[in-house]
């Protein structure tokens, strides 16, 4: 089922999960241990991540080669083991980074191949060690260009002129962020950005992780006022230690609203601060309800117990 249709057709709200790939040598029961931890309140859906292989460049017989390293397994692979096993609908990420538009066609015609009737799009962080983004020879900048090749796909518009081609139907969600992506030069242009990415064929949008319900109010009233009227389902991350405090801003350029710190700082044990974090979590996320928010989806990151803590507070 499309996620679009989970969101117009259900009367209650719609929850999710992200998955992160293990690094490569691990096995899947991790997954499944937090899924197991979930499957009972039926998540809609279970989004699964995908990185950008790292790169290194090694002398051969004088010749410099640059050489994949493949970190993470298969992306692909684990949407679905987990459709598989729990038939629960999965949505792989796709991104710009390390394809070709022909790499992406081929990926996509397989996804279809494999009744995936959902794709969440990003450009892509750089590969681990590197600062910049950049596209591959015959890819693609920014995320909505990839979005324009796969609505063309839904067209049945593929690379090549192919006769009698079927076209793919691929609900498609994209990202957005409530604290502006960081190198946008302000919100608006931002915003701006996000809007051509659903006029480009994008059904639905999920935030950055937001621990600010207001800003996320905000961002919804901009996203309104400029015309984007897709919903837009609030990413979630419960806060569960001190060490979030810094690495949260530092990774993910958001950031942490004073009193949830002034709170955190002051608890003595890690216990304590597991409980300030989760009770705020829930707190968030029932305001968000009460807003009218779409859809929550919580960045699990194999943190399937806390997500736990949360969502059978707020179904
Ligand atoms: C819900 C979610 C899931 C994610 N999943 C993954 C994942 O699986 N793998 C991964 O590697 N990363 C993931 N990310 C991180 C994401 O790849 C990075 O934040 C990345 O830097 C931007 O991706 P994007 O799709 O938002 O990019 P884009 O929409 O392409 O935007 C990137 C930047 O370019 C700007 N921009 C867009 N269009 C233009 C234009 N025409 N001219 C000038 N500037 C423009 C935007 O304002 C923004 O600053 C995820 C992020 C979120 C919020």
């Amino acid at each position: 089922m499309q996620v679009i249709d989970f969101i117009k057709q259900s009367n209650k709200l719609i929850f999710s999960l992200e998955i992160i790939p293990p690094k490569k040598g691990k096995s899947i029961q991790g997954i499944f241990k937090t899924i197991d931890l979930l499957k009972e309140f039926n998540p809609n859906f279970i989004n699964v991540t995908h990185h950008q292989q790292m790169v290194v460049y090694e002398e051969q017989n004088g010749v410099i080669k640059k050489i994949p390293k493949r970190k993470n397994v298969g992306t692909v692979g684990i949407c679905t083991a987990i459709r598989h096993k729990y038939h629960i609908e999965t949505v792989p990420h796709i991104i710009c980074g390390g394809f070709s538009k022909y790499d992406t066609e081929d990926a996509l015609i397989d996804l279809n191949f494999l009744e995936f009737k959902n794709v969440f799009v990003i450009r892509g962080d750089p590969p681990p060690g590197e600062k910049d983004f950049i596209p591959e020879p015959n890819g693609y900048k920014y995320a909505y260009q990839l979005v324009r090749q796969i609505d063309n796909l839904n067209k049945g518009k593929y690379l090549e002129d192919l006769e009698n081609a079927n076209p793919t139907n691929f609900c498609i969600g994209v990202a957005g962020y409530p604290e502006k992506h960081i190198e946008a030069p302000n919100m608006a242009q931002d915003l701006l950005n996000l809007k051509n990415k659903v006029e480009q064929g994008a059904d639905y949008i999920v935030t950055q992780m937001c621990f600010d319900v207001q800003k996320y109010k905000k961002y919804v009233k901009k996203a309104r006022e400029i015309g984007i009227n897709v919903p837009i389902i609030a990413g979630i991350k419960p806060f569960t230690s001190k060490r979030l405090l810094h690495t949260l801003p530092r990774d993910f350029h958001i950031s942490i609203p004073d009193e949830l710190v002034k709170e955190v700082r002051k608890a003595k044990t890690a216990k304590e601060v597991r409980k300030i974090g989760i009770e705020y979590t829930i707190q968030i996320c029932k305001d968000l309800i009460d807003f009218g928010v779409p859809g929550i989806h919580f960045y699990s990151l194999g943190r399937g117990k806390r997500v736990r803590d949360v969502v059978k507070e707020i179904l």
